[in-house]
């Protein structure tokens, strides 16, 4: 495929939810198509796209369809089947970012360990078979520390803190007893987030630091640009290009800190994906996380990050967006809705924007 894809191309998407939804908006804006793979019928991505196939990920003729429909093919959450990768690749179709990322985006013993190596710092951490090795890992991590699962895809039950040392067994079954990371506690001041940017001739760029606000494991709200010193911005776009080129990522990815308030950021997770904290880009930046992975991905030029205006982003979770009418009389609140049915609780069902001039 000779990049830059020109206008009139197809970009696939892997997942329909909400990040998908906003990628294809903003691949529509570009004059690109989309098409997604996604088991969910009815589907937030499926409501603006050329063409839906509801499939499960590892449904032969599905993928074959997706890599005859397009050019090429990226994905909205980490968790994609490493097999579904070989088998669009196969099929020759190329994926954005590649299988590297995803493979150590997917378990987080792999991710600490290439972090390190890529010098970006983390807490101490030790790889969890069984409690055993929670007991033999605990005088180096120290008390208390957090055990979660190398993978996701628990429904809540994978993470458990450590208080005490007899404390090993219960967190091992409070997690379903699958392989685990045992983790020091990071003793942050503040959560921080880096959207960060790779093309595919090697241009970076990066976005001003956010500073994140979580309630009950969920994100609340986003305040960006972070106030933050400029070294520290300095020492995320250090972080952010060291991960990116030793993964020859091409596309945006989120990358989580803790802020110990020494100067000192470490690295908590990284996505290999378009993420909620760079939600705020849409309403305060000229090119936002969106547009930028489309331009990634399709092979255009990175585009401009620098913030015209600050903004504070809030998740609405559930029935708040039911308050969408009063939003929409605000005039300082852009509202961005997801297009899903139930209002469970917890859901994310949209997300508000709160412009301020800088
Ligand atoms: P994670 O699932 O790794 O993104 O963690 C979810 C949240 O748990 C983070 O945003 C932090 O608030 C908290 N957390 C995760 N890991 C640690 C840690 N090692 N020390 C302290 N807090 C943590």
């Amino acid at each position: 495929m000779a990049f830059p894809l020109p206008p009139g191309s197809t970009i696939g998407i892997l997942g329909g939810g909400q990040l998908g939804r906003m990628l294809a908006l903003a691949a529509a804006r570009l004059g690109l198509d989309v098409v997604v793979l996604t088991p969910d019928e009815g589907s937030p991505a499926s409501r603006v796209v050329k063409r839906t196939l509801v499939a499960a990920y590892d449904d032969q003729p599905a993928l074959a369809a997706l890599a005859e429909a397009c050019d090429v093919v990226t994905y909205e959450f980490e968790n994609v089947p490493a097999a579904t990768v070989q088998v669009l690749n196969a099929l020759g179709v190329e994926t954005a970012p590649g299988k590297l990322a995803l493979a150590v985006a997917q378990d987080r013993v792999a991710e600490k360990t290439f972090l390190n190596e890529a010098g970006a710092p983390t807490v101490a951490f030790a790889p969890v078979d069984g409690a055993a090795d929670i007991d033999a890992a605990l005088p180096r991590i120290g008390l208390p520390a957090l055990l979660k699962t190398r993978r996701e895809g628990y429904d809540g039950k994978g993470q458990a803190w450590i208080r005490d040392a007899a404390g090993a067994r219960a967190a091992f079954e409070a997690v379903g007893g699958a392989p685990s990371i045992l983790e020091a506690r990071a003793d942050f001041k503040r959560e921080l987030s880096i959207i960060a940017a790779r093309g595919r001739d090697g241009q970076t760029a990066f976005y001003p630091l956010s500073e994140n606000v979580h309630e009950g494991g969920v994100l609340r709200t986003t305040f960006a640009p972070a106030a933050v010193e400029p070294a520290l911005q300095s020492e995320a776009e250090r972080i952010a290009g060291e991960v990116l080129t030793r993964l020859d990522y091409v596309g945006v990815m989120g990358i989580e800190l803790f802020d110990l308030g020494t100067g000192v950021l470490l690295v908590n997770e990284i996505a290999p994906r378009v993420h909620n904290t760079g939600h705020w880009t849409q309403d305060g930046c000229e090119v936002d996380q969106f547009e930028q992975h489309i331009r990634a991905v399709a092979g255009w030029p990175l585009g401009d990050t620098t913030p015209a205006v600050s903004v504070e982003m809030t998740n609405l979770l559930g029935e708040e967006i039911l308050g969408w009418a009063d939003l929409a009389r605000d005039p300082e609140a852009r509202l961005h809705v997801y297009g899903k049915g139930e209002p469970r609780p917890g859901r994310k069902m949209g997300h508000v924007n709160r412009v301020k001039r800088l």
